[in-house]
């Protein structure tokens, strides 16, 4: 099963790299890992005793990561390999919960709170009992990244790189803002989103006039994108769980 990503040592540069881009630097990153984690897990742990037994608890990735599995072009024979392995075990919980089919019939027609009941064993048994792998390995990353800044906004570098980036999205703010406990780094972070969403909102401003505008396509600039990147700071990148 791949491993979550050695972050500590890791995530200090990554970032880095990645606020000199557009957008929120740790959604970036995010979905770059999250590619990563699922090409690992179709070509180097499909055939992992691990993988197959996390595979089977979690009965296969949730919806987001499942569909997001199958865009890796030639991959169907390692999904069949894995799902195979969770359907396989999602069999097995689903006759474990089975009384004999006559009996069970029995119940039904005559106790209709036996029916509830036994259908309610069946819901439970069908239940995975561990987390998808892939949200798994996301929640692990976001929290590395989350931590660095909170503990790093005062080095020099990174520092530099947080004030002339585009600033996080209001997710990843927020979840910044409730590990942060240093008064210094609370100051930055508070001036830096305030500084890159008030942009954002003249951004926005000048798009709506231009687009009412007779010539609108003559005088878009850097907002003729800013309804989607608005989008983008509310909600955080497309596809991240
Ligand atoms: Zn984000
Ligand atoms: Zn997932």
């Amino acid at each position: 099963m791949p491993d979550a990503p050695s972050m500590a040592s890791f995530a200090y540069y990554d970032l880095r790299e990645a606020l000199a881009q557009t957008g929120c630097a740790v959604c970036r990153l995010l979905e770059r890992d999250g590619e990563k984690f699922l090409d690992a897990l179709l070509y180097e742990y499909s055939a992992d005793a691990q993988t197959h037994k996390a595979f089977r608890a979690a009965r296969g990735l949730c919806n987001r990561h499942g569909w997001d599995l199958t865009h890796h072009v030639g991959s169907a024979l390692q999904i069949a390999v894995l799902y195979r392995a969770s359907l396989d075990e999602t069999l097995k919980q689903f006759n474990r919960g089975v009384s004999p089919a006559d009996l069970l019939a029995r119940l039904v027609k005559r106790f209709r709170g036996e029916a509830e009941a036994a259908a309610l064993q069946f819901a439970e048994a069908l239940e995975p009992t561990r987390p998808c792998l892939a949200c798994e390995y996301h929640n692990k990353a976001q929290q590395a990244y989350l931590h660095t800044l909170a503990e790093h906004l005062n080095d020099s570098a990174l520092e530099k790189a947080y004030q002339d980036s585009d600033g996080l999205c209001l997710p990843h703010t927020q979840m910044l803002l409730r590990l942060i406990n240093d008064a210094n780094i609370l100051q930055k972070v508070i001036t830096q989103q305030r500084r890159s969403w008030q942009k954002v909102f003249d951004q926005l401003t000048l798009f709506m006039d231009h687009y009412r505008a007779e010539n609108a396509d003559q005088m878009m600039g850097d907002e003729g994108d800013s309804w989607k990147r608005a989008v983008a700071i509310l909600a955080g990148s497309e596809g991240l769980p």
